[in-house]
C-alpha cells in the first residue's frame, strides 16, 4: 500500500494487483488444482472479444488464474530446481513491473543500469575475479550459455561476425554427458552443429571424467577439427554433480581452450562458505553462467552470465544502432550496456536479486538442505509388490512404470509437486529438489508418507 502510492496514479487499475495478492496469499492450501487443457479451457473462457468486461468480472478472471496456476512456492512443491518465495524480490520484481523499465540505456534506466552493474561486480568477487570483468543479465540460463559459445568462437575465429560461418574452421567444444541440454540448443542455433559438442562421459557421480576429456580433445585435433572451449557444469540438473573445475582449467590452459562453468544451478555456492569448494577453480573460467532465480531464490527471471575478458561481450554482440546508442550523448556512455546484449528490450532482473541482497545481506543465507553433494535427492520408491524382488532387468522394467504414476496422482490430488525421470540405464526415480527454508521438517516427512499412500498398491 505505502509503495503503491508512488508508483501508480490511484486508478482503479492498480486495484487486481493488491487483490491478486491477497487472493494468491489465501490459494496456497494445495499445490496444484490439476485440470485437463480441455477442461481448463472451457472453465476460462479464453475467446478475446470486441467488447470489455466489467471489474468485477475481471477480478474473477484474476483469481480463476490464480487457482489453476501451480503454486511453485509452496512449501510442497519440489518440481524444480527453483521453488519458494523471498519477499523482497517479489516486491523488487512488482516495482520493476510497475517501472517498466528497459535495460538498453542510461537514459531509460538510470537507477537499474547502476544496480545491475554493482550486482554483477559483487557476483565476479564472488567468483574471485580480482580484476573485474564484465557481464548481462538475460533472459535465463539457457541464454547464457549460448551467449558463452558465441563469445568463445568469437576469441577463437573473430572473422565470424562479419563473414559468418565461411570464415571458419570446423569447431568443437567439449561438455559432460550430465550437462544441461540448452548447450546442444546453442549449438544447433549457432551453426556449430549438435555433432561438434563431443560428449564426455562422466563418473558415477555425475562428474565429468578428465582422461576422457583430453582424450576427446586429442581425437578432434587428430581429425583436423578445431576445439575451441569446454563447458563445464557446477550442479548438473539431475545429479547435482560439479565437474572438477581446478582441473578442467589445468587442460583448458594447455590446450588454449575456453574455459564456461555453467553454474546457473551450483553457482549459489559460492555464496556459503561451507560449500564453496564445490567450485574451486571457477576464478580461472573465463565465463560463468549463474542464476540467483534458482537456490537464491530471486523471483523468476534472475540469470547473470558473466565473462572475465572486459571487452569481448561488446565486441562481439554490438551493432551499433544509430538511435538508440548514439555516441554523441550528453553522458557516459559507458552506462549503455544495451550493445552487449542480444535481446534489445530487457527486464530490471538484477534489481531482484540486489534488494534481496540488500536486505539480507551476504552471509544470512542458508541452505534448507544440503545432501551429500547438493540439494537434489534422487530416490526411487519401490511399492510393496516389488520389495522382494531382486536386482535385476525384472524390477527396474516395472521400476519405471512407478513413478509416473505416482505422478499422476500427486497431480490430480494436488498435495505435493515432485518430478521424476530416467538417468542413463536408471529406470525413472524421483528427483526431489529441496531449496526452500520454508520447507519443514514435517514437510519432509509428509513427502514419504504421502508417496507410499499413492503409490503402495502399485
Ligand atoms: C536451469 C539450468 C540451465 C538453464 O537455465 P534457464 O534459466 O532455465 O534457461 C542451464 N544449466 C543448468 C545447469 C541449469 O540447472
Amino acid at each position: 500500500k505505502t509503495l503503491g502510492k508512488d508508483l501508480f496514479p490511484p486508478l482503479p487499475a492498480c486495484r487486481p494487483v493488491l487483490y491478486c495478492i491477497i487472493a494468491y496469499k489465501g490459494s496456497l492450501e494445495k499445490v496444484c488444482e490439476w485440470r485437463s487443457p480441455d477442461q481448463l479451457k472451457e472453465l476460462l473462457d479464453l475467446e478475446l472479444r470486441d467488447g470489455g468486461e466489467s471489474d468485477s468480472k475481471i477480478l474473477q478472471r484474476c483469481r480463476d488464474a490464480i487457482r489453476y496456476s501451480v503454486k511453485t512456492t509452496h512449501p510442497r512443491f519440489f518440481n524444480q530446481l527453483y521453488a519458494g518465495m523471498e519477499p523482497y524480490s517479489m516486491v523488487a520484481s512488482f516495482i520493476a513491473e510497475a517501472l517498466k523499465p528497459s535495460l538498453y540505456t542510461y537514459e531509460i534506466a538510470p537507477v537499474f543500469t547502476l544496480i545491475e552493474d554493482a550486482v554483477l561486480r559483487k557476483m565476479m568477487e564472488l567468483i574471485g575475479w580480482e580484476e573485474g570483468g564484465d557481464g548481462i543479465f538475460n533472459a535465463g540460463g539457457s541464454m547464457s550459455n549460448m551467449y558463452a559459445m558465441n563469445l568463445a568462437r568469437y576469441n577463437h575465429s573473430p572473422d565470424i561476425k562479419e563473414f559468418g560461418l565461411s570464415a571458419a574452421p570446423r569447431l568443437v567444444m567439449f561438455t559432460s554427458q550430465e550437462c544441461h541440454y540448452s548447450v546442444s540448443k546453442a549449438a544447433a542455433l549457432l551453426g556449430i552443429g549438435t555433432k561438434n559438442v563431443y560428449v564426455v562421459p562422466s563418473d558415477k557421480r555425475g562428474k565429468m571424467i578428465l582422461s576422457a576429456l583430453e582424450n576427446k580433445i586429442k581425437a578432434a585435433k587428430s581429425e583436423g577439427a578445431f576445439p575451441f572451449m569446454v563447458n563445464a557444469t557446477a550442479g548438473t540438473t539431475v545429479l547435482g554433480a560439479f565437474d572438477p573445475i581446478e582441473e578442467i582449467a589445468d587442460i583448458c590452459e594447455k590446450h588454449n581452450l575456453w574455459l564456461h562453468v555453467d553454474a546457473c544451478w551450483g553457482g549459489a555456492a559460492l555464496m556459503s562458505k561451507k560449500h564453496k569448494h564445490l567450485l574451486k577453480g571457477i576464478h580461472r573460467a573465463n565465463s560463468v553462467a549463474w542464476n540467483p532465480h534458482k537456490m537464491l531464490m530471486a523471483c523468476l527471471q534472475c540469470c547473470a552470465f558473466l565473462v572475465r575478458d572486459k571487452t569481448s561481450l561488446q565486441l562481439c554482440h554490438s551493432s551499433g544502432a544509430s538511435y538508440l546508442f548514439q555516441q554523441d550523448k550528453f553522458y557516459d556512455i559507458s552506462y549503455d550496456t544495451g550493445d552487449k546484449s542480444l535481446q534489445c528490450s530487457r527486464k530490471a532482473d538484477a534489481f531482484k536479486f540486489w534488494l534481496m541482497w540488500k536486505a539480507l545481506g551476504s552471509i544470512a543465507r542458508h541452505y534448507a538442505y544440503f545432501m551429500p553433494e547438493f540439494s537434489n535427492v534422487c530416490f526411487w520408491y519401490i511399492p510393496p509388490s516389488l520389495k522382494n524382488l531382486p536386482d535385476g532387468p525384472e524390477l527396474y522394467e516395472k521400476l519405471h512404470t512407478v513413478a509416473p504414476v505416482i505422478k499422476e496422482r500427486m497431480m490430480k490430488t494436488g498435495s505435493m509437486m515432485v518430478g521424476y525421470q530416467p538417468h542413463g540405464d536408471k529406470p525413472n526415480f524421483f528427483r526431489m529438489i529441496v531449496i526452500s527454508p520454508q520447507v519443514s521438517k514435517q514437510d519432509m516427512d509428509f513427502v514419504l508418507d504421502e508417496i507410499h499412500r499413492l503409490g503402495k498398491d502399485l
